[in-house]
This record gives C-alpha cells, sequence and structure tokens, in this order.
C-alpha cells in the first residue's frame, strides 16, 4: 500500500530540526513495509495534492514566514482543504501551526495572513518562548499520554470555538504561556494538528507518529499497524520527561 508524505516549504520552513518529523514518518511506514514516500510541495502551483496522506508543515522564522505565506493561500489552500476533507491529516509545527491559522502578526505589527485552516489566531509578544515542553494530550487513545518536545516561538497563540487544545502544558509555556494550553487539534473529514513542539517532535513522540499514520490510512480501510519496538524513542521521551521535571 502506498503512503505519501507531502512536505510544505522544506526549503524555507525547517528549523530546530524539522525534518526529523519527515524521516520518522517515512521509517515508519517503512518498517509497515508500505510503500512510502515524501513529494516536496514548495512555492508556486501545488502538484497534485490528493494522493498525499500526512501532510507536513515545519516552523520558520517571521522572514521565512513573510516568503511564503501568500504562496499558501494562492497555491496550497485549496488543495489541502480538499485532501483534509478527505481524510488527509496535517502536522504544523510553530510557523507552520501559525499559518495554518487566521493570522500571525510579528511584534513589529506586520499581519501574515494565514488560511483559517485551524480556528486559531496569533500575535508575537516581546519575549521569546524557549525551552523543554512537556504535555498532557487530548488526542484519545495514545500511550504513553505525554508529549515532550523544545518550544523557540515569540508568537502568543489563542484558541477559536472551533479549535481543540492538542492538550494542557505541564512544562513549559505552549500556546500563549497563560492559558496552559498547548497547540490545537481541529477535524474535518481528515484531522489537523498543530503545535509548537520542535525538537524534532516526533522521533522522541512514537505514538503520535503512528496516530497520524494510522488515520490517514483509515480512510482506506485499514489503519492497523504491526507494532513496533520502541523501547529507544521510549527512553529519549522519558529522558526529556525527567529533565523537565529537574528544572
Ligand atoms: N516566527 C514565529 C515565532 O517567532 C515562528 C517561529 C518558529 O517556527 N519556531 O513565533
Amino acid at each position: 500500500m502506498k503512503f505519501t508524505i507531502g512536505w510544505l516549504y522544506p526549503d524555507l520552513m525547517n528549523i530546530y530540526g524539522d525534518r526529523g518529523n519527515i524521516l520518522t514518518l517515512l521509517r515508519r511506514a517503512q518498517w509497515r513495509e508500505l510503500d512510502a514516500s515524501v513529494v516536496e510541495l514548495q512555492r508556486g502551483r501545488a502538484k497534485n495534492m490528493d494522493d498525499v496522506d500526512v501532510f507536513f508543515f515545519g516552523g520558520g522564522q517571521d522572514r521565512e514566514q513573510a516568503l511564503i505565506y501568500e504562496d499558501l493561500r494562492e497555491h496550497k489552500q485549496d488543495q489541502l482543504q480538499q485532501a483534509v476533507k478527505n481524510g488527509a491529516q496535517i502536522l504544523a509545527v510553530c510557523g507552520g501551526y501559525q499559518l495554518l491559522g487566521h493570522y500571525y502578526q510579528t511584534a513589529e505589527g506586520e499581519r501574515y495572513d494565514g488560511i483559517g485552516l485551524i480556528d486559531v489566531t496569533t500575535q508575537a509578544g516581546k519575549k521569546r518562548f524557549i525551552g523543554d515542553v512537556v504535555v498532557q494530550t487530548s488526542i484519545e487513545g495514545l500511550t504513553p499520554s505525554t508529549l515532550v518536545g523544545f518550544e523557540n516561538h515569540s508568537g502568543r497563540t489563542f484558541l477559536g470555538p472551533n479549535a481543540r487544545p492538542l492538550g494542557k502544558v505541564l512544562t513549559g509555556k505552549g500556546n500563549n504561556g497563560s492559558d496552559k494550553t498547548e497547540g490545537a487539534v481541529q477535524s474535518m473529514g481528515g484531522g489537523i494538528i498543530g503545535t509548537y513542539l520542535h525538537g524534532s517532535l516526533l522521533p522522541k513522540n512514537p505514538h503520535l507518529a503512528d496516530h497520524l499514520i494510522g488515520e490517514a490510512l483509515r480512510r482506506r480501510g485499514d489503519g492497523a499497524l504491526s507494532k513496533l519496538d520502541d523501547s529507544e524513542e521510549l527512553a529519549a521521551h522519558g529522558w526529556i520527561l525527567q529533565r523537565a521535571q529537574r528544572r
């Protein structure tokens, strides 16, 4: 069975090791004998996105966000919306997450309109949030129920009524450092996960990687994934948990 990852703006939206998410999705699909491949979705007219199972949209500084937000609206929005309606999944980290919302406004007052796939708005604050993050996730059935990562952002994101938090912040700042929420999840056929967790996220959270792969494949009738030995990945997860608790 084919499994396709669509990597949005790999040349520009890919900071703090975010490409590790692509490698994790690819390998975990290949380890299940799936015919896995990555399609790079650069600026300009989008290639056919219908076959993409999981989209990844990484982080970027304000400068990179300024270079791609118009392209996202002009050349990617409609196909992304349709793909999610047809059951595809999106994982968006930090700058990518912000632009899937209604807008991202920089500390200088520049506003980059997003595509509103996630009901959130973001305004940058003066101080950057930098450090380990531990989240108690609200996604049903994830074991462990924690997600660990690293945040580095000036954006303060607030959820609108149609978005649910990805989880509750146990350590770190998360969406805005005030309401104890981290990330956002929204479903419209498929699922969209926005998060501030770099690290990169998926290598130390294999349970979330499998959630994305399984949910995307479910639309083809078979989201059941064979079990892998995740002892090393979960040891890394546990180490971050302990380090965060020590701080
Ligand atoms: N430029 C955005 C911010 O500072 C996103 C940063 C990122 O992707 N790490 O909030």
